[in-house]
C-alpha cells in the first residue's frame, strides 16, 4: 500500500503518500494502543459525499477519550481533513482510514508523554466481502475465539489492538474454507463478525445483538434507523447461535462490508440459502442513501 501516487494528511499537513511513514519504535506498534476510524466515501449525483462523517468523526473522539489520548487536533479539524483528504486525491468514491497513535520518545507501557499523532488516508476499496456475497450471501463460521469481555476491552473504542483477536477469528474462517467468522462473547451469545456487526431477521422482525461486546457501529445504527422508519419492528437482545440457524435472514452490516448477506452458519443454511427480501429491502435502501437518493437521509451525507 505504501508505494503509490497522492496525499495524506499528517499531523495537520497534506504529504505525499510515500513520505508517510513512522518510526519502527513508535509506541501504538509495540502495544497496539491506537485508535481509527472506517469511513465510505460514495460518487453521488451532487458530487462525491462522505457517509455519516460527523459520527464517524466522533466515534473516533470519544475512541481517543476512552485510552486518555489527548488529540492535539479538534472535531472541525479532524472532521474537514477528511474532506480534504478525498478531495485532494481525487477520489469519486473510496475508504477513508483516520488513525490516531503514540508516538516514539519512550517504549514503556505508560504512553504517559509521547506525542499524539494523527493521519488520515483513502482509497478505492470495492465490495469488502466480494461483490458476489454481496449478492448471494456469504459462508460464515462461528469462532472458537470469543469477543471481547466488558471487563478486559473496552468496545466504545474502535482500537487497533483489539483487531488481533478479529484476525485470529478471521484467519481461522478463512482457513477452514469460510468467507467470514462470527464471534460468540465469552458468555456464548451471538456478538458480531470480525470487522462487522450482525442482524438476523425471523418472523418479519429485525434483531441485533445489544452493544455490551460489540462496536456500536455506524451502518448499524443506520440500518436500525432506516427499519424503524420502514414500519419494521426491531429487536435488541441476546442472541444464540441456534436462534441464527433457525432465522429466516442474516446479514453483516461494516462501513467496509455494507451490508452483506449471510446465506450459511456453519453449514446450516440459513432461510432460502439465499439472499432474503428484507435483507435486499435494506440493502437497496442503503445503496439510495450514500448514493444521495434517499432525501430522508440527505442529512448522512456531506459532501466533499
Ligand atoms: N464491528 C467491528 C469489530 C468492526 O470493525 C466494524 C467496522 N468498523 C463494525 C462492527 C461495523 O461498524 P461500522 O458500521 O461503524 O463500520
Amino acid at each position: 500500500m505504501e508505494d503509490r501516487d497522492g496525499k495524506i494528511w499528517k499531523d495537520g499537513q497534506l504529504i505525499d503518500w510515500r513520505d508517510a511513514n513512522i518510526h519502527v519504535l513508535t509506541h501504538s506498534l509495540h502495544y497496539g494502543m491506537a485508535v481509527f476510524e472506517g469511513v465510505r466515501a460514495y460518487k453521488t449525483a451532487q458530487g462525491t459525499a462522505i457517509f455519516r462523517l460527523q459520527e464517524h468523526t466522533q466515534r473516533l473522539l470519544n475512541s481517543a477519550k476512552i485510552f486518555q489520548l489527548q488529540v492535539p487536533f479538534d472535531f472541525a479539524t479532524l472532521f474537514e481533513a477528511q474532506r480534504t483528504v478525498v478531495k485532494e486525491n481525487q477520489l469519486e468514491s473510496c475508504y477513508i482510514r483516520p488513525l490516531i497513535w503514540v508516538g516514539s520518545e519512550k517504549l514503556g507501557i505508560s504512553a504517559k508523554g509521547n506525542t499524539i499523532h494523527v493521519a488520515i488516508a483513502a482509497w478505492p476499496w470495492g465490495a469488502y466481502l466480494g461483490e458476489e456475497g454481496m449478492a448471494k450471501g456469504i459462508r460464515v463460521k462461528t469462532s472458537s475465539f470469543s469477543r471481547h469481555h466488558v471487563n478486559v476491552s473496552l468496545v466504545r473504542a474502535k482500537a487497533s489492538g483489539y483487531y488481533i483477536n478479529s484476525i485470529l477469528a478471521n484467519q481461522e474462517a478463512l482457513t477452514d474454507g469460510y468467507d467470514e467468522a462470527l464471534l460468540l462473547d465469552t458468555e456464548g451469545y451471538v456478538s458480531e463478525g470480525s470487522g462487522e456487526n450482525v442482524f438476523i431477521i425471523k418472523n418479519g422482525k429485525l434483531y441485533t445483538p445489544d452493544l455490551a461486546s460489540c462496536l456500536d457501529g455506524i451502518t448499524r445504527d443506520a440500518v436500525l434507523t432506516m427499519a424503524r422508519d420502514n414500519g419494521i419492528d426491531i429487536i435488541e437482545k441476546r442472541i444464540t447461535r441456534d436462534e441464527m440457524y433457525c432465522a429466516d435472514e442474516a446479514f453483516f452490516t461494516g462501513t467496509a462490508a455494507e451490508i452483506t448477506p449471510i446465506r450459511e452458519l456453519d453449514n446450516r443454511t440459513i432461510g432460502a440459502g439465499h439472499r432474503g427480501p428484507i435483507t435486499e429491502q435494506i440493502q437497496s435502501l442503503f445503496f439510495d442513501v450514500v448514493a444521495g437518493k434517499a432525501p430522508k437521509y440527505q442529512h448522512w451525507l456531506t459532501l466533499v
